[in-house]
């Protein structure tokens, strides 16, 4: 496969902020050439655990391993460096950013920081590199925006720069893809252009993580999906099983 995804294991990852206990012992693993869903109600404890991989927090207790390496506790910048590359909730793309440049910052990416530091710190990053350039045009034309790499990223409308989130992702060939949401906010076509995107990724070799709202997308896309409520895992299967779980209807009439 062209891309050398890794399992991504998650063992008894506990979190507390302050006296809030965000996660009770989340356990779960997401493997390659699959995309995992984690879904659940707000507050669940969906973004933490995402944080928690990409070293922005550390957990209380727990262990999370990318193949056979443990990464809890590493810094942002060591876990991108190990593969790990996530898309952020809202996309904060500075003015008069390039859509090339916004996506060549992902070269140059941290998992904690958003697209507006990035871009920020790239030295001259009006000069993108060839190699880069290159590589930035890849990411671009897999999300069918090769065409629109001068204009002003910031211009974009919102489903266009979610699709830009994505490339800028993309562009650090992660062997992990974190994605937080990507897909609130877009029109059914934009859905549809991001679901065929993750496939192509999740068939390429990536392990692909995707916490997401949208059921209906979840119930298209995913391998497998893990369910969380109030910090822990209530369901884990395939979609099939989670479809019909009373647990999981519960949680969602719920909402
Ligand atoms: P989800 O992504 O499923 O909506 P979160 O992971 O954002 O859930 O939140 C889980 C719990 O942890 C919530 O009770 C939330 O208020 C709390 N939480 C998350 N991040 C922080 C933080 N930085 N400081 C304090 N509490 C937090």
């Amino acid at each position: 496969a062209p891309i050398d995804g890794r399992p991504l294991t998650i063992d008894g990852l506990g979190k507390a902020f302050g006296g809030n206990q965000a996660l009770r012992g989340v356990t779960l693993s997401a493997q390659p050439g699959q995309v995992t869903a984690l879904i659940g109600p707000n507050g669940s404890g969906k973004t933490t655990t995402l944080n928690m991989v990409c070293g922005f927090y550390r957990p209380d207790s727990g262990r999370i391993h990318l193949g056979d390496k443990e990464i809890q506790g590493s810094i942002p910048y060591r876990v991108a460096r190990a593969g790990v590359a996530r898309t952020f909730q809202t996309p904060n793309i500075p003015d008069e950013v390039s859509v090339l440049e916004a996506v060549a910052s992902g070269r140059y990416s941290t998992a904690r920081s958003s697209m507006a530091a990035t871009v920020l710190r790239l030295p001259g990053f009006r000069r993108v590199r060839a190699a880069d350039r290159a590589e930035s045009m890849r990411a671009l034309e897999l999300v069918g925006m090769a065409h629109l790499a001068g204009e002003t990223a910031s211009a974009l409308p919102l489903g266009m720069r979610r699709l830009l989130e994505v490339a800028r992702a993309v562009v650090a060939r992660p062997q992990v893809l974190l994605l937080d949401e990507v897909a609130s906010g877009l029109d059914e076509d934009e859905v549809e252009r991001l679901a065929d995107i993750i496939r192509g990724l999740r068939d390429a070799g990536a392990t692909v993580v995707l916490v997401e709202h949208n059921f209906r997308l979840v119930l298209s896309l995913a391998d497998r999906i893990v369910v969380l409520a109030q910090g822990e895992v209530i369901a884990d299967g395939a979609p099939a099983e989670i479809e019909h779980d009373p647990r999981v209807l519960g949680e969602y009439l719920g909402v």
